[in-house]
């Protein structure tokens, strides 16, 4: 039997000429193994080297490229041969430059007088005019001057012992013999402004022009972009192939009367969001569908309709959020809303279960499940747990699940409808690609009836003034939350020892007004019992962790005071202010940090700058990138070689209608 051969593009860099053990084990640090890798081996930069400069040419100060002959080598010991110096001097007929390299006596070996070198580098000196570690290439003619000389040149991502020239000539040498292999990824797909794939190759690495370098690399990252918009693509038509949608609109028997009880009128983008979820849930295929809106935009209320869609047409109701502190506020609230309707709404964390979980003995059948709501944390998508009769999985604050975790819950019915919310808005770059697989709708709109919020950055050394602050808004029958980070990272000990000196010290600012502690380590009643006595302003200040964080709802409380602020992003500061400004009184946000450097005190002044969730959201994820911004447990976030989340929303817009026609 013929064996099948081998893609041109999948044959190991090992066949190459020139690639031996060990060279093939520095590339495969690079993790270059095929020419395929080779071939996308994107160079840091590129270097003109079609305008070199003289010796005489080379300014103080500044980097440029110069070539000429070694006319002298050698290194000098001294401070009793602890230290050395490796000295060649190079010269071109306008000049002499000398280029020094420091303790490191083996380079000596790497040059002898006559070669000729090309030598890139800051000019440090001009007396004698030297250079400091410069980089290098020794000239070997023929060939070799064709592909490292009189070009631009690109300047690799090295690994130890791996040569520049090397990479260079196996590149060169690979794209001779390999261009012609590499194939359009999707022949019927025409992009008359942009190169042919193999073009954009051969351009990556050995442009024309440096105008050439960009041009490739957007051509390479549309096809990276087109992939993975095939891939999401796919994964919806596959769900409305092989599932069909639960009917899950309900009939507004429980949402009429939950909504007149409420004691507010949706605001206008609420109701446009929940027609938008009442026809994904009365729709042919399961909903999937982000809802993301600013905290306090009410989406709560808004999961709660939802929910009683779902309930109303006999289907039940799974809703998971991050804390423990959040799955308990909503069980109370979701209790108070759903028991008049006779809807059991279930909690299940970690250390609380509401629900009995033995089975029912054999002869004894359970009567057919009533529609329940069943609230929880990570504890949900604990392998035991079922919920018969699933229609609707519900998750708060997306942001902090990986799509597995979202994916595990979803599995625990038969294709359920799925909301997700976040107060996290999503850049439109990210919504296009991790959450590409995802309807989108925008709560864009704040309940009215809110108070101010107002933010101020403040150095350590003013927090008496804002301890005199904090006790005029108790007088006036406000609360507050002091916010401290650690504790629910690193040394959890050493965290919890500083938190609770702190406690001590401001249950003697604030004495005789009352303070409690919050933390992730606290046992589970404990951080109850805290949250209740906040609520019920029998305490009035909160000192928290990040435990806070996500969907924390007092009213009551109108300050929020952040310590070490520059050590939370952006988006995490926008979070814990969100706290604060739910009720009708105008509310303070003080950032107080030892503003080290001018940039950590601009990166605060964003948030005093503005309230705007999603001007906040792109800010972050400039100064920290996507993967920082997403956090550790999107798992979900594509690794892209040439595509850039930041800046190439035209082309990820542009792979998206391009896939649409291939699917
Ligand atoms: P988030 O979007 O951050 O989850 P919540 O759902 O916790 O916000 O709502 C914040 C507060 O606003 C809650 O106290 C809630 O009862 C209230 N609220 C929600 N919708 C409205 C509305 N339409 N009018 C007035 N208050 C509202
Ligand atoms: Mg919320």
């Amino acid at each position: 039997m013929p064996k099948t051969p081998v893609p041109p593009l999948a044959t190991p860099l090992t066949e190459l000429y020139g690639v031996g053990p060990e060279r093939a084990a520095q590339l495969a640090r690079l993790k270059l193994f095929t020419v395929g890798d080779l071939l996308l081996h994107r160079p840091n930069r590129h270097e003109d080297r079609r305008h070199l400069l003289t010796i005489r040419q080379l300014e103080l100060g500044r980097s440029g490229t110069t070539r000429g002959r070694i006319i002298a080598q050698g290194v000098k010991t001294f401070a009793k041969r602890t230290k050395s110096v490796f000295e060649f001097v190079l010269e071109d007929g306008t000049g002499r430059l000398h280029c020094r390299w420091w303790n490191l006596p083996y380079m000596e070996n790497y040059f002898a007088v006559g070669d000729e070198v090309m030598v890139f580098g800051k000019v440090k000196s001009l007396k004698p005019r030297s250079i400091d570690h410069p980089e290098t290439e020794v000239i070997d003619g023929g060939e070799e001057l064709l592909i490292h000389i009189d070009r631009i040149a690109p300047i690799y991502p090295l690994t130890e012992g791996l040569p520049q020239r090397f990479v260079r000539g196996l590149v060169w040498r690979t794209l001779a013999r390999f261009e012609e292999h590499v194939a359009e990824p999707h022949p019927s797909v025409v992009l008359p402004d942009l190169p042919t794939r193999a073009n954009a190759i051969h351009m990556l690495h050995f442009p024309q022009e440096l105008s050439d370098v960009d041009i490739a690399r957007r051509r390479l990252a549309l096809d990276e972009f087109i992939e993975l918009q095939i891939a999401i693509q796919r994964r919806r038509k596959n769900l409305q192939t092989l599932a069909s949608g639960l009917p899950c609109a309900g009939d507004n028997r429980f949402i009429k009367p939950f909504l007149r009880q409420l004691g507010f009128e949706l605001t206008e983008a609420q109701t446009k969001v929940l027609r938008e979820l009442r026809r994904d849930m009365g729709g042919a295929f399961p909903m999937r569908r982000l809802v993301q809106g600013d905290v306090g935009s009410g989406k709560t209320v808004v999961a709660a309709c939802c929910a009683l869609m779902a309930i109303e047409s006999g289907f039940s109701v799974a809703l998971m959020v991050p804390t423990e502190i959040l799955a308990e506020q909503h069980h109370r609230n979701f209790t108070r809303w759903f028991e008049p309707f006779g809807v059991a709404v279930e909690l299940q964390t970690g250390s609380r279960k509401t629900r009995d979980e033995r089975p029912s003995p054999p002869l004894a059948p359970r009567p057919a499940p009533q529609a329940s709501l069943t609230i929880g944390t990570h504890a949900l998508i604990e392998s035991g747990f079922t919920v018969p009769n699933l229609g609707l999985v519900i998750i708060d604050e997306q942001h902090k699940f990986g799509v597995a975790q979202r994916e595990t819950l979803v599995r625990k019915g038969r294709y359920p409808h799925l909301l997700v919310m976040t107060a996290t808005p999503i850049p439109r770059t990210l919504g296009l690609t991790i959450y590409g697989d995802l309807d989108s709708s925008i709560i864009d709109q704040m309940p009215t009836g809110r108070g101010r919020i107002r933010t101020f950055v403040r150095s350590a050394i003013l927090l008496p003034k804002v301890h005199d602050f904090i006790r005029q808004k108790i007088a006036e029958g406000r609360q507050a939350y002091i916010v401290f980070p650690r504790v629910d990272e690193g040394d959890a000990q050493a965290g919890i020892k500083a938190v609770t000196q702190e406690f001590d010290r401001l249950v003697a600012i604030f004495a005789p007004s009352k303070v409690g502690l919050l933390h992730g380590r606290l046992r589970p009643e404990e951080k109850d019992r805290v949250m209740t006595a906040f609520r019920a302003n029998e305490l009035q200040v909160l000192l928290a962790t990040s435990v806070i964080e996500v969907g924390v709802d007092v009213p009551n409380a109108t300050v929020m005071l952040i310590e070490s602020a520059d050590q939370f992003g952006l988006a995490q500061l926008h979070q814990l202010r969100g706290r604060i400004g739910r009720g009708a009184h105008e509310s303070y946000c003080i950032l107080v940090a030892e503003a080290k450097t001018d940039e950590a005190r601009k990166r605060l002044e964003i948030l005093a700058n503005t309230n705007d969730g999603f001007e906040i959201a792109e800010a972050d994820m400039r100064l920290r990138g996507p993967g920082e911004f997403l956090g550790q447990n999107q798992s979900g976030m594509p690794s892209l070689r040439f595509g850039d989340l930041l800046n190439d929303r035209a082309l990820i817009e542009r792979a998206r209608e391009l896939a649409a026609r291939l699917v």
